[in-house]
C-alpha cells in the first residue's frame, strides 16, 4: 500500500493558466469540465493499450451522469489519436453500460462501485474523479479549489500491460517522488556494484580455476576422443546386437502368439474335453438307467413269455372252435349259394315262362285275328259274324228288341275282273268295306259274308232307320270311285233288308229273308234297296 503511494506521481496544474493558454488559442471561455476532458485526451495520446493494435476507435464512456464533462468531451471528438477516431457515451449505472470501451470516466457518485468497474472493464483505462482509491484506478481528475490535479498510478497501469510516455511521467510525476524513487534507485545501484565488486573477486577466483581445468579439459578431452572411438565401435556392436535382439524379439513376439494361440486351442480342447466328459457322465447315468429298465423290461418279459404261452394255448384251443366254426360256416355259406343258385334259376325259369306265355298270348290274338277276321277288308269272316250276331240277337230276343239286317252286294261285278283285273277288284272290295265301317254305331257288327257280298245287323235298329242307312250306303258307294293304275273304278251296291220278327232268335232264317229282299233289289234293277 505505502509502496504503491510511493510510486504514483501527482501533478498540479493551475487551472487559471490553463484557461489562459486554452483561450489563447481559441479566443472561448474555457470551463473547468473542458480542461478535464482536455486531460483525458491527453493522457491518451500519451499512453499505449495493450491491445492498441486491435483497436480502431476509441469508445469514451462516462459512469454516472456528468453532463458539463460529456458536452465538453462531445465537443472535442473531432480529433483523432494515433489516427483513431473517439466517441463518447454517457451512462446512469454499470449495468446499462453494454459493449467495449477504451476509457471508462467514473464519476463521483459512482466511487464506491469501481472495484465492479475495474473487472467489468478489465482492458480499459479508468478515469475517476474526486476522492480516490489509489489501487484501483489508473489515472484520476481531482478538482481542488479551481485547480486539476492529474493523478497516474503507473504500476497499476503497467500491472494492465499499458506503456506510459516518459512525458506524461514528467507531466504527472512530482520531484518528491522522482527523488524519492531516484534515491531508491541509487541504494538499489549501490547494492548492486557491492554485489558486482563480489562477483568480480568470484569471477577471478573461477577464472584461475578455469585455466587449471582447462588442462585438465584437454587431457579428459583426449582421453575422451578415445574413448568416443572405443565407444562408436561399442555403439556399432551395440547396433548389431540390437538388430539381432530385435529379430529374436520379432521370433519371440510370434512364437509368444503362437504359444498364446495354442493355449487358447487348449483351452477350447480342455472345454471340449471338460463337456465331453460330462456328456460322457450323462450318458453313463442314461446308460446305467437303460440297464435298469432292461433289466426291468427283461423282468416284464418274462412275464408277458409266461402269458403269451398261457395265452398261445388259450389261442390253440380257440383255433380248434374257430376250425370247427369255419367248417360250419363254409357249409352254410355253400348252402346259402346253392338256394340262391336255386332261386335264380327260379326266377329265371318264370321270367322264360312269363316270356313264353306273352308270345303264346300274341299268337293266340294273332290266331284269333286270322279266324275271325277278313285279311282283305279286315272286316270279320263270314264265321264270325255270324256268331256275334246270333250272340247279339239272343240278348235282343230276351229283352223283345228290334233288330236290323241287311246284306249288300257289288253289280256286276265279274265285269270289274274281266275288265280291270282281279287286283282291281279286290282294290274295290276293299274301298266299299271302308265305306261300310265308315258309318257305324258301336254296337252294330259289319262282316264280308261273300266274295263280293256284305252283311250289316243293326240291333236297337227298325226298318225305317234301316233302310235311311241303306240308303246312305248306296248313294256313297255310287258316289265313290276307286282308282286303280290311273282307271278309274265306278260300282254300284243292291241292299236287301229286313227287321227281327217277334220271337225270332235264328240269325239264319233273317239272312234268308235278306237274301231275297237283295234278289228282289237285282231284279228291281240293281244299285237299289229292297225290304222283305
Ligand atoms: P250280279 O249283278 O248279278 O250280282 O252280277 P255279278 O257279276 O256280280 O254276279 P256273279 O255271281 O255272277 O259274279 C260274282 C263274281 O265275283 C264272280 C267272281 O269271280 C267274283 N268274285 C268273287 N269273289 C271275289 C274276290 O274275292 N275277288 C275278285 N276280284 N272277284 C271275286
Ligand atoms: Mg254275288
Ligand atoms: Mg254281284
Amino acid at each position: 500500500m505505502t509502496f504503491l503511494k510511493h510510486l504514483t506521481y501527482t501533478s498540479t496544474i493551475i487551472l487559471l493558466a490553463l484557461s489562459l493558454s486554452l483561450a489563447a488559442k481559441t479566443e472561448q471561455v474555457i470551463t473547468f469540465d473542458d480542461g478535464k476532458a482536455h486531460y483525458i485526451l491527453e493522457v491518451m495520446k500519451h499512453i499505449t493499450w495493450p491491445n492498441e493494435i486491435e483497436i480502431t476507435h476509441f469508445n469514451i464512456a462516462i459512469l454516472g451522469n456528468d453532463n458539463n464533462l460529456f458536452n465538453a468531451l462531445n465537443n472535442k471528438l473531432t480529433q483523432k489519436i494515433r489516427n483513431k477516431s473517439l466517441s463518447v457515451k454517457q451512462f446512469s449505472s454499470l449495468n446499462q453500460a453494454k459493449g467495449n470501451f477504451e476509457v471508462v470516466v467514473v464519476s463521483k457518485k459512482k466511487l464506491p462501485f469501481l472495484n465492479n468497474i475495474s473487472k467489468r472493464f478489465p482492458r480499459a483505462l479508468i478515469v475517476s474523479n474526486g476522492t480516490i482509491d489509489r489501487e484501483s484506478i489508473m489515472v484520476a481528475l481531482m478538482a481542488h479549489r479551481k485547480t486539476i490535479k492529474l493523478s497516474v498510478n503507473r504500476e497499476n497501469l503497467i500491472k494492465h500491460g499499458f506503456i506510459i510516455s516518459n512525458n506524461l511521467l514528467d507531466f504527472a510525476g512530482t520531484k518528491a517522488d522522482l527523488k524519492g524513487q531516484l534515491d531508491e534507485r541509487e541504494i538499489r545501484l549501490s547494492q548492486v556494484l557491492k554485489e558486482v565488486g563480489t562477483q568480480e573477486e568470484h569471477l577471478k577466483k573461477l577464472n584461475q580455476s578455469l585455466t587449471s581445468s582447462q588442462h585438465e579439459l584437454s587431457q579428459i578431452q583426449s582421453k575422451l576422443a578415445l574413448q568416443n572411438k572405443q565407444l562408436e565401435i561399442t555403439q556399432v556392436q551395440v547396433s548389431s546386437l540390437q538388430n539381432s535382439e530385435k529379430a529374436i524379439q520379432t521370433k519371440l513376439m510370434i512364437q509368444q502368439e503362437n504359444l498364446i494361440n495354442q493355449k487358447k486351442l487348449i483351452a477350447a480342447k480342455q472345454e471340449d474335453i471338460r463337456m465331453q466328459e460330462l456328456a460322457l457322465q450323462q450318458l453313463q447315468t442314461k446308460l446305467i438307467k437303460l440297464n435298469e429298465n432292461i433289466g426291468q423290461a427283461e423282468n416284464k418279459l418274462k412275464q408277458q413269455v409266461t402269458q403269451l404261452s398261457q395265452q398261445s394255448s388259450i389261442i390253440e384251443l380257440k383255433e380248434e372252435k374257430i376250425n370247427d366254426q369255419r367248417q360250419l360256416l363254409i357249409i352254410t355259406i355253400a348252402g346259402v349259394f346253392i338256394l340262391l343258385l336255386i332261386k335264380f334259376m327260379v326266377i329265371r325259369i318264370s321270367n322264360v315262362r312269363k316270356q313264353a306265355n306273352d308270345e303264346l298270348a300274341h299268337l293266340n290274338e294273332q290266331l284269333y285275328e286270322l279266324a275271325t277276321t277278313d285279311d282283305m277288308t279286315k272286316l270279320f269272316n263270314r264265321r264270325h259274324f255270324l256268331e256275334l250276331a246270333q250272340r247279339e240277337l239272343n240278348q235282343l230276343h230276351r229283352a223283345n228288341n228290334m233288330a236290323v239286317i241287311l246284306m249288300i252286294d257289288i253289280d256286276h261285278f265279274k265285269n270289274v275282273n274281266d275288265n280291270h283285273g282281279h287286283a282291281a277288284g279286290d282294290e274295290a272290295i276293299t274301298n266299299i268295306a271302308n265305306i261300310l265301317t265308315g258309318d257305324l254305331r258301336d254296337y252294330d257288327i259289319v262282316g264280308r259274308v261273300g266274295g263280293e257280298e256284305f252283311a250289316m245287323f243293326l240291333p236297337n235298329s227298325n226298318v225305317e232307320i234301316a233302310h235311311q242307312i241303306a240308303e246312305r250306303v248306296r248313294l256313297k258307294v255310287a258316289e265313290s270311285t276307286t282308282l286303280y293304275q290311273q282307271t278309274s273304278i265306278k260300282l254300284t251296291v243292291s241292299i236287301g233288308l229286313t227287321a227281327r220278327l217277334e220271337d225270332e232268335n235264328d240269325i239264319g232264317n233273317m239272312i234268308n229273308r235278306a237274301d231275297k229282299a237283295l234278289y228282289k233289289a237285282k231284279n228291281s234293277g240293281r244299285n237299289s234297296v229292297a225290304f222283305f
